[in-house]
């Protein structure tokens, strides 16, 4: 089933300049990128973002964190892509991300941990149109499609 997941280089991603690393691990894998947002994210959208986390101890530091500084906002598109990503992420904390994994292999810390990626359909339902209007959202096919899923007829 094709998905869409909203996947955010968060600030400390950018200020350590792993932008193009993080986009370019997604684009090798076969995800289709259909939208992308330079921007510094206002208190208030992150506040709407991480709703699910309000009142919990790190709340007020996730938001914060989320609006301190420039993020890389994008959607990303594939067959069973929410999964997919959240695996190439890895774990939540950098010092327990398995190695191999995005913030795994560049991220030792607890909060901040460079990538934001939806962790269910519901929550990209709910994520994609804080930052994205449907009209942002680029409906085009890969060339390469057939390749990347082995649909040869
Ligand atoms: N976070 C934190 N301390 C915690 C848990 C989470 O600073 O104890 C931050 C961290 O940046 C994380 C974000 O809050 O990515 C959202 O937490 P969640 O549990 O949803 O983790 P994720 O889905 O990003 O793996
Ligand atoms: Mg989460």
């Amino acid at each position: 089933m094709t998905e869409k997941t909203l996947i955010i280089v968060k600030p400390d991603g950018v200020q350590r300049h792993y932008v193009g690393e993080i986009i370019s691990r997604f684009e090798k894998k076969g995800f289709k990128l259909v939208a992308a947002k330079f921007m510094r994210i206002p208190e208030e959208t992150a506040r709407k973002h991480y709703a699910v986390h309000e009142g919990k101890p790190f709340f007020e530091g996730v938001v914060k964190y989320i609006s301190s500084s420039p993020s890389m906002v994008m959607v990303f598109q594939a067959d069973g892509v929410i999964d997919m990503a959240r695996k190439m992420m890895g774990a939540t904390f950098g010092f327990t991300a398995e190695p191999g994994t995005i913030r795994g292999d560049f991220s030792c810390s607890k909060g901040y941990n460079l990538i934001h990626g939806s962790d269910s359909p519901e929550s990209a339902d709910f994520e994609i149109p804080i930052y994205f209007t449907p009209e942002e959202l680029a409906d085009y096919e890969l060339s390469d499609e057939k390749w990347l899923y082995g649909k040869n007829d």
